[in-house]
């Protein structure tokens, strides 16, 4: 990988909704390959905050539980993502993606258990926002932050769809940035 200042690893499982993030964090359609074939990204994917040279970089990991994929291959992505999250020392932290619509599930909490063990910090997006119903809200967010077990606080719920927290979610990760500076 090329040298960087700093990194956020974006994790999250297989059709969570991590390429249309990207796309609609940078303002792109196209940017990040997004595909209705779960699995599609296979590497990990770079992309540098503005302004080029600013070696801030979110990272991009393939997404997990792709049942599709044959065991050796599964076997593989595992160990290079578990190789960069545990070995990488410009990571900062993990942005841990969950379905804001189902989330999370049991892959998830096993994801962010082991991210735990590694004493990685984790911040948390809720995504699709836009499938939860407004007289569902308040009782799915509730349930959410129970689930990961943080204040409502420590979640940022956006919509690449709607472009609903997105902004926001554009100043956490500045922020982080910023605050690691
Ligand atoms: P990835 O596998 O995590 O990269 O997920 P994608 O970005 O490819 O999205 C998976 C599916 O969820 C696609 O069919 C997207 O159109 C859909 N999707 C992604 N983001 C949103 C969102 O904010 N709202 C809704 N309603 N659907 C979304």
């Amino acid at each position: 990988m090329p040298d960087s200042e700093v990194e956020l690893a974006l994790v999250g499982r297989s059709n969570v909704g991590k390429s249309s993030l990207l796309n609609a964090l940078a303002n792109r359609r196209k940017l990040a390959h997004t595909s209705k074939a779960p699995g599609a990204t296979r590497l990990l994917n770079l992309y540098e905050l503005d302004p080029e040279g600013s070696g801030r970089w979110l990272v991009d990991l393939p997404g997990y539980g792709y049942a599709k994929v044959g065991k050796a291959e599964q076997q593989r992505w595992q160990k290079m993502i578990e190789g960069y999250l545990t070995e990488r020392s410009q990571l900062i932290a993990a942005v841990v993606l969950i379905d804001g619509a189902i989330g999370p599930t049991p892959l998830d909490m096993q994801t962010i258990e082991w991210l735990d063990h590694i004493g990685l910090p984790q911040r948390f997006v809720a995504t699709k926002v836009d499938k939860v119903k407004a007289s569902k809200s308040r009782a799915r967010r509730r349930e959410l932050i129970a689930a990961l077990g943080v204040a409502a606080s420590e979640v940022r719920w956006v919509s690449a769809t709607t472009g609903a927290g997105i902004p926001e979610l554009r100043g956490d990760i500045a922020k982080a940035f910023d605050d690691e500076a």
